[in-house]
């Protein structure tokens, strides 16, 4: 079998890459000192950072980033940073207090790791299931936490802001990892953006973080120093050797997405994308049922049951056995809580 064969990747991550993006990897593999001499990865890394900054050569087509954000690499993933960031801001006011969004099983994730460094304070009454986001208007911010922590694209749930919650000047934190650079977004909003490149922009290995250089200096005494914001931005994000093919994909990747009509181009593609999908659901007489609440559904990933809400072991089988003949793998998805059948990664690069 062709391995590059085309076949449909639903996978939520490591997500499918662009056929051109591939090709270009094969060449690129085999270019001398690409993964055996450092110093083209930090230029790549340079490049890139100032690509987010908006310059040349990617000018606009990404992420305009202010002039006092810093843009870092760093490895552990998004669940690195799930430490991370309460070492480096749970620390911004004496109490060691932080507010968190609970809106699916990343952000749940994410307030339980924090528990570890200081008091967590979940905003809203639990949720009894990820289906919705809890009405902003009833968030109970608390005026001693340091920030404000919520998950813009609950991959495994399917559950996504088309917001900006309104924190009431409050240090915003973001995980980005399964919606960065689907849509245009305002970073002067944020203290803290932050995505595994997996999902949307590349391989596993490399995690983009974005943070207000006001931010910096204030992580905790027992946090580690690969982890520490202040001690990446001041190195580059050499402080340690950096993830120099991961990064080498986020460029490729980065390069289709500006070559295609950057992150604008992005939104109305997963619009055209999801909005077929979610009307199929929708105009099914309740043969396949999406859980989330109509407002707040994903446009990245879509679960969705068939048969009945709890879903038909013996269809979503058949449903399954059918798909792979046609070759669309990875459809099958989470199975924490409930099974979902997700149907995952709508998201760029991906030409479903
Ligand atoms: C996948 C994912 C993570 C975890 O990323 P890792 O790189 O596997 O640690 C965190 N947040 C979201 C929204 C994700 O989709």
């Amino acid at each position: 079998m062709d391995s590059l064969m085309q076949v449909v990747n639903f996978g939520p991550g490591p997500a499918k890459l662009p056929r051109s993006v591939l090709l270009e990897l094969c060449a690129g593999v085999l270019s001398p000192g690409l993964l055996d001499n450092l110093f083209p990865s930090c230029e790549i890394a340079q490049k890139l950072g100032s690509s987010f900054h908006g310059l040349v050569p990617l000018e606009q087509a990404l992420l305009a980033v202010p002039d006092n954000y810093k843009v870092i690499f760093v490895q552990g993933g998004g669940c690195g940073q799930f430490s991370a960031v309460p070492l480096n801001l749970i620390g911004l006011k004496a109490g060691r207090c932080a507010d968190y969004v609970v809106t699916g099983s990343w952000s749940a994730k994410a307030a339980e790791e924090a528990k570890k460094f200081g008091t967590v304070n979940i905003v809203h009454p639990k949720l009894g299931s990820y289906t919705k986001i809890p009405d902003p208007s009833t968030w109970n911010l608390s005026p001693d936490a340091s920030y404000v922590y919520y998950c813009a694209n609950e991959t495994v749930h399917g559950v996504e802001f088309d917001f900006i919650p309104d924190v009431k000047g409050a240090v915003l934190v973001c995980d980005m990892s399964s919606n960065f650079l689907s849509k245009p977004v305002d970073v002067s909003k944020f203290g803290v953006i932050f995505a595994g490149a997996q999902k949307n922009v590349g391989a596993a290995g490399v995690t983009v973080v974005i943070v207000r250089d006001d931010l910096l200096g204030f992580a905790l005494r027992e946090c580690p120093s690969v982890l520490d914001y202040k001690v990446q931005a001041g190195n580059n994000s050499l402080y340690n050797t950096p993830p120099c093919f991961s990064i080498y994909v986020m460029g490729l990747v980065l390069e289709w997405i500006k070559n295609n009509g950057g992150a604008a181009a992005m939104e109305k593609l997963s619009s055209t994308k999801s909005r077929m999908i979610y009307d199929i659901i929708d105009n099914s007489q309740g043969f396949y049922v999406c859980p989330v609440e109509p407002q707040n559904r994903s446009k990245m990933n879509i679960p969705f049951r068939i048969g009945n809400s709890k879903g038909d072991d013996a269809l979503e089988k058949r449903f399954l056995d059918k798909a792979l003949e046609l070759h669309m793998i990875s459809l099958k998805g989470h199975s924490t809580e409930v099974t979902l059948l997700s149907l995952v990664r709508l998201a760029p690069p991906c030409s479903v």
